[in-house]
């Protein structure tokens, strides 16, 4: 066999391991939120009281919500991973930021973007971008926390757009896994908090789409910055 014939079947076969295992942990994740839905669902044909009631009326919600978030993170990786376009343009990331921000209602975000150039990208999904970092940030730290978004022009054509939180932080050895699929970091101080483990790895590929990077500094127990660049637009 020719050598560019062993590289293309080396490779053929580590898109097939990949799409196995990918296909194992959808497994997983579905069959979890299944399961507890089903005793949830059989505990709520019994004979109960109102506040018993009430609460598993609750916890089927909460993980229908579950699969709602999973299939959305799912059709959203799906698309990008066909081959889903950045249709970029010019536009102001600080408009963009405020637009985002808004949805949230919290005064505890603010942003610290001064005079910038305007960015060059996909508005849209920096905007996917932004929501998912901000997402996080809330979610992994208390409800009186501060949050920060704020962006840095850098010398070489790029701004690094940065979201920052002072929550839980994220321990020294998950942070090698952090942007894997399903991946989710296992800690008591964490334990209730339910996610699907894909909000990263899609921010991951809405960057890599706008042809920028995402990276993030953290310290368990004190707060994390997530970064991503994005172009800085050349004048027309
Ligand atoms: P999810 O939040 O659904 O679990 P993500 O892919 O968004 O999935 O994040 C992966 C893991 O990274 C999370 O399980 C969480 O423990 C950790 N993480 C992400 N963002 C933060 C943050 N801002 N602060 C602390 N931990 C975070």
């Amino acid at each position: 066999m020719t050598q560019t014939l062993l590289e293309d079947k080396k490779l053929l076969q580590q898109q097939v391991e990949d799409q196995t295992q990918f296909i194992h942990l959808l497994l997983h994740q579905l069959a979890t939120p299944l399961t507890s839905l089903q005793g949830s669902v059989q505990l709520l044909g019994e004979d109960l009281n109102v506040d018993q009631r009430q609460e598993f009326l609750d916890l089927v919600q909460q993980q229908v919500q579950h699969l709602q978030d999973l299939l959305q993170s799912l059709v959203a990786l799906r698309d990008l991973e066909a081959g889903m376009l950045a249709r970029p343009i010019a536009f102001c990331l600080s408009s963009l930021v405020e637009e985002v921000r808004s949805k949230f209602h919290s005064p505890l975000i603010t942003n610290h973007i001064q005079a910038l150039p305007d960015v060059w990208g996909d508005r849209w999904q920096v905007s996917q971008i932004l929501t998912n970092l901000l997402s996080n940030a809330i979610k992994y730290s208390p409800a009186d926390s501060a949050i920060e978004i704020g962006a840095t022009p850098n010398s070489e054509g790029f701004v690094e757009v940065w979201v920052r939180d002072h929550g839980l932080g994220i321990p020294a050895d998950a942070q090698a896994r952090l942007f894997e699929r399903f991946y989710r970091v296992r800690h008591h101080d964490r334990a209730n908090i339910s996610g699907t483990g894909l909000g990263l790895s899609l921010c991951k590929l809405l960057v890599e789409n706008q042809g920028g990077h995402i990276g993030f500094e953290s310290v368990h127990g004190e707060g994390s910055r997530f970064y991503f660049t994005l172009l800085i637009a050349q004048p027309a």
